[in-house]
């Protein structure tokens, strides 16, 4: 499969990650979406990113900020029904909340950060 068409699978997955984080009561805006190597490499230096070869660079990647009752919040428990819901769209798709697909808060965890495995 071409990257390209990836990235449309991707889209739409996240299409319908929004419109179910609306159903749950779970308000989104955008953080990062593509993201350039230059950008990546700060992120890295940063301690804000783990990798130079982060799915962002591909336009397989998101991360959101969430807000319940109108408060911000990336707590794993607030998040993981949505975590979850995002593993059906795509047996591709990883949620930084759980990368090790366990469905418990281990290793490295990055709530916001919704992805699809090329
Ligand atoms: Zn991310």
């Amino acid at each position: 499969m071409r990257l390209s068409e990836k990235q449309i699978i991707f889209s739409k997955n996240v299409a319908s990650l929004i419109v179910y984080a609306d159903m749950i009561g779970i308000d989104l805006t955008f953080g990062d979406a593509f993201r350039n190597d230059f950008t990546q490499k700060q992120y890295v230096k940063l301690g804000l990113s783990k990798t130079l070869n982060s799915l962002h660079r591909k336009r397989l990647a998101v991360d959101f900020n969430f807000f319940i009752d109108g408060k911000l919040t990336y707590d794993f428990n607030d998040i993981k029904e949505l975590g979850k819901f995002w593993l059906t769209l795509h047996p591709k798709n990883r949620w930084g909340g759980d990368f090790n697909k366990n469905s418990i808060q281990d290793g490295f965890v990055d709530t916001p950060h919704f992805e699809m495995q090329e």
